[in-house]
């Protein structure tokens, strides 16, 4: 069913702690942890607890909860004192993502360049 845990991925298993992750912020609906390879200072990812496969997904079935996402990536800049940070969501393989569990990228801390790579 839709937001169900799914056994095989990595992102469930953090939100279940049988993977270790470091949590920066935790609320009902959201997890933020420090990203295991980080491309800048501040590389926090925020997830959704539900399972989703990618943000338009996330969207799509559960907007609320795309909106909590998107609140605790501005918290997570917030803490980390960024006044400006980047919110990237990966989608597809081509585009890089590894990872199919909804998840924001915060990154802060470094000149970001536009257009990214
Ligand atoms: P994607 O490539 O799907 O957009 O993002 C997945 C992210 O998850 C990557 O930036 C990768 O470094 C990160 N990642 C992969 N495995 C782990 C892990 O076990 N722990 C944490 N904290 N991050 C991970
Ligand atoms: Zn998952």
């Amino acid at each position: 069913m839709a937001g169900e845990p799914q056994a095989d991925c990595l992102f469930c298993k953090i939100v279940a702690g049988e993977v270790p992750a470091t949590v920066v912020r935790e609320t009902e609906t959201t997890v933020a942890f420090r990203d295991i390879n980080p491309q800048a200072p501040t590389h926090v990812l925020v997830i959704p607890k539900a399972h989703y496969a990618d943000a338009a997904t996330l969207a799509s079935a559960a907007p609320g909860l795309a909106a909590d996402v998107l609140r605790e990536a501005g918290e997570v800049a917030s803490e980390d004192n960024a006044e400006s940070y980047r919110v990237v969501f990966n989608t597809g393989s081509g585009a890089g993502q590894t990872v199919f569990h909804a998840h924001a990228h915060v990154l802060a801390g470094r000149g970001l360049q536009w257009p990214p790579g």
